[in-house]
């Protein structure tokens, strides 16, 4: 069987220029994933003749602990908490997701939010290793009222206690808040911002690796996967599900590997 040429070197998180033109949102996000995906396979396969779709599309994160980039799982926003920004008010819904909260959080004063939740939350968060870590070094601060974790975190009391006072039912911004998690002492916060994780744009290929030019024929001999291939998560920061990123590169590298040649 003759050899086959499949690109699996991901996709260009690394490449600040292709961040900024492609995903202009998120274009100072801290990068998440290895400097060294600076999109070559994209680049390889422009030369040849592929096809490229959907450039703008990224998995994001919108709660890593600033500035000591470590990743605060979004389980204590899923528990109850919410985010505040530097004035101490909510500005989003944060039930779209994890992955649009870094665009959220970025256009905020500062490029710069606060997630906010309680012990209770913190005791789900604590079973993840990087959660651990962040309360190592000092990033979560506590109180046992609002008025003293708005000193704790340096924002104005009243904002604060307007947050607190508005994250029930189904607040304005149509989040709707379980009401058996609703927040109690003792309260904590952690200063976040966004980051970029991982880029799904790339290479378009048949949904079997097989790397495909802009009239949907096959180039002679090439496959993409993971990264290097356009993923499954549409155009920007919302397609993306947990998983997408692995499923990309699990799927279309077994497909690609088991192709004939
Ligand atoms: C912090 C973080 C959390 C994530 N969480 C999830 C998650 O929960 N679920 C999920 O599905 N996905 C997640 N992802 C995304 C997932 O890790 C990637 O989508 C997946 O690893 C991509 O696989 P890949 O084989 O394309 O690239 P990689 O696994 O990155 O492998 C590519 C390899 O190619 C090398 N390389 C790059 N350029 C060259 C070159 N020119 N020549 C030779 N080698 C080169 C790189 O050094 C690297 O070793 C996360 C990513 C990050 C950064």
């Amino acid at each position: 069987m003759p050899g086959r040429l499949i690109l699996a070197c991901n996709g260009y998180g690394g490449n600040a220029a292709m961040v900024r033109a492609h995903m202009p949102a998120i274009g100072d996000a801290l990068y998440f994933g290895h400097p060294g995906n600076r999109g070559d396979a994209l680049a390889w396969g422009q030369v040849l003749g592929a096809a490229t779709r959907h450039l703008g599309a990224y998995q994001g994160h919108g709660n890593v602990a600033h500035p000591h980039g470590i990743l605060i799982t979004w389980a204590v926003i899923g528990e109850g908490g919410f985010q505040v920004n530097a004035e101490g008010r909510r500005f989003w819904n944060e039930s779209q997701g994890y992955s649009e909260a870094a665009r959220a959080v970025l256009a905020e004063p500062g490029g710069i939010a606060w997630a906010v939740f309680d012990e209770r939350c913190a005791g789900v968060a604590r079973q993840f290793a990087d959660f651990r870590a962040a309360e190592a070094q000092g990033a979560i601060r506590r109180a046992d009222s609002v008025e003293a974790l708005a000193g704790a975190m340096g924002v104005p009391g009243p904002a604060l206690a307007e947050s607190f006072a508005g994250a029930q039912g189904t607040d304005a911004f149509g989040r709707r808040f379980d009401p058996a998690r609703r927040l109690a002492p003792p309260y904590c916060a952690v200063k976040v911002t966004g980051a970029l994780f991982h880029t799904q744009g790339g290479l378009v290929t048949d949904g079997g690796g097989r790397v495909l030019r802009p009239d949907g024929t096959a180039l002679p001999n090439l496959w993409a996967g993971g990264g290097a291939a356009c993923g499954v998560s549409g155009a920007g920061d919302s397609g993306y599900l947990s998983g997408n990123g692995l499923l990309a590169a699990v799927v279309l590298g077994a497909r690609a590997g088991a192709a004939g040649g």
